[in-house]
């Protein structure tokens, strides 16, 4: 047998919204499912504005910028996540300052405040693998120091943090559509936000800064990070169906959890905090110290079962062209580094079937055993 790490499912109205697009010869970001994707999204996440992009990555570089902060100012981030909220951090003109993670393998939220000096503007908060920061707790952070919050909810469409939607939190929340993401449009991104200024600005730099009064004349540089009518119409499809697609991603990590909870020696997902149930965005595994052998090496070796996994991040501290730039001064995440070296995930895909499921465990119960 074998099973894929992600497979998308399309089998809703993506087709029928695709070929309205070509039927009627919108194509282009000018189309009407963009809109209505925009629309939809702030919706489900209680937003007023939505501003839909080519990717998850340009989004976030889009609300860094739009947010303004002041050059050379510090933005708190976390170490364990994906090189995009460096990049973004970094793009806008300023510093990251990551924080380790903790056993949630989100950022610890304990170990904020005391990164905080005179210098930092803003927090960006990430939700990793489905499991939520505690956004309460960094809120009232920010609010006490006046910082601005940006959160990246990547990973988390479809989830709740104390009862309120992820991507609801902080000044600007920010969206990928990869395929591996719960609502994909192959590529797509997505910026969510209350302020009218900021989504004005957001709009701006999305298109250009092209002005109304005349289209092609520029006081600003900007980009075409537009997102095209195509891609939207996939997106519309898709949220149609996240109710059922959050529904089977809970499913497939509760029966991981059953089916690999009593093996020794691996540390798994947690499956609930006080503030939110995991969605399972994917299934991590982390080797436990005991077990003889990697992350790359076990992955290798389910690879040839017919199993795929696909490594967790690698931190932002031991990322060479962020060292290169003389950040971090050689500071240590020890948390980040451990689950880097010792984490996997393995098939997260919705449209794993049960049999699948129970392979790829059965997979990673025999190799275990054979280290
Ligand atoms: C996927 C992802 C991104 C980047 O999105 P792309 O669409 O691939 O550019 C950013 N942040 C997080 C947390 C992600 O998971």
């Amino acid at each position: 047998m074998k099973v894929a790490v992600n497979e998308p499912d399309l089998r809703g109205n993506e087709k029928k919204y695709l070929c309205e697009c070509i039927d009627t010869g919108w194509i282009s970001s000018e189309g009407p499912f963009v809109e209505r994707f925009e629309r939809e999204m702030a919706r489900l996440c209680e937003r007023k504005h939505g501003i839909a992009v080519s990717n998850g990555s340009v989004a976030l570089d889009a609300a860094l910028e739009a947010l303004g902060l002041p050059e050379g100012s510090e933005v708190i981030m976390p170490a364990f996540t994906i090189i995009s909220c460096a990049s973004a951090i970094l793009r806008a003109g300023c510093i990251p300052v990551p924080v380790d993670c903790d056993r949630t393998w989100n950022m610890d939220v304990k170990r904020v405040e005391s990164k905080i000096t005179r210098n930092t503007s803003a927090i960006m908060a990430v939700h990793i693998y489905g499991l939520p920061v505690d956004m309460a707790y960094i809120c009232q952070l920010a609010r006490k120091h006046d910082l601005k919050v940006i959160e990246d909810a990547a990973e988390a469409i479809g989830q709740n943090c104390h009862g309120h939607p992820c991507g609801s939190w902080g000044d600007v929340s920010c969206f990928s559509f990869y395929p591996n993401k719960h609502v994909t449009t192959g590529e797509g991104g997505m910026i969510l936000c209350d302020g009218d200024g900021l989504a004005e600005r957001c709009r701006a730099l999305r298109n250009l800064c092209f002005i109304p009064e005349q289209r092609f004349l520029h006081y600003e540089l900007g980009y075409n990070f537009r997102m095209s009518n195509l891609q939207a119409a996939l997106g519309v499809a898709q949220l149609e169906k996240l109710d059922s697609t959050v529904r089977k991603k809970r499913y497939i990590g509760a029966k991981y959890q059953k089916l690999l909870g009593g093996l020794a020696g691996l540390e798994l997902p947690v499956h609930k905090t006080d503030y939110a149930d995991n969605i399972y965005w994917v299934f991590g595994i982390v080797l436990g110290d005991e077990i003889p052998i990697d992350a790359r090496e076990f992955s290798k070796r389910l690879a040839a079962l017919g199993v795929g996994t696909r490594p967790f991040f690698w931190p932002m501290h031991e990322q060479p062209v962020l060292i290169d730039r003389g950040l971090f001064g050689g500071e240590r995440y020890p948390e980040s580094e451990r689950i880097a070296r010792r984490g996997f995930y393995i098939p997260s895909g919705v449209a794993l079937t049960d049999e699948q499921m129970e392979y790829a465990a059965g997979q990673v119960a025999s190799v275990l055993e054979d280290t």
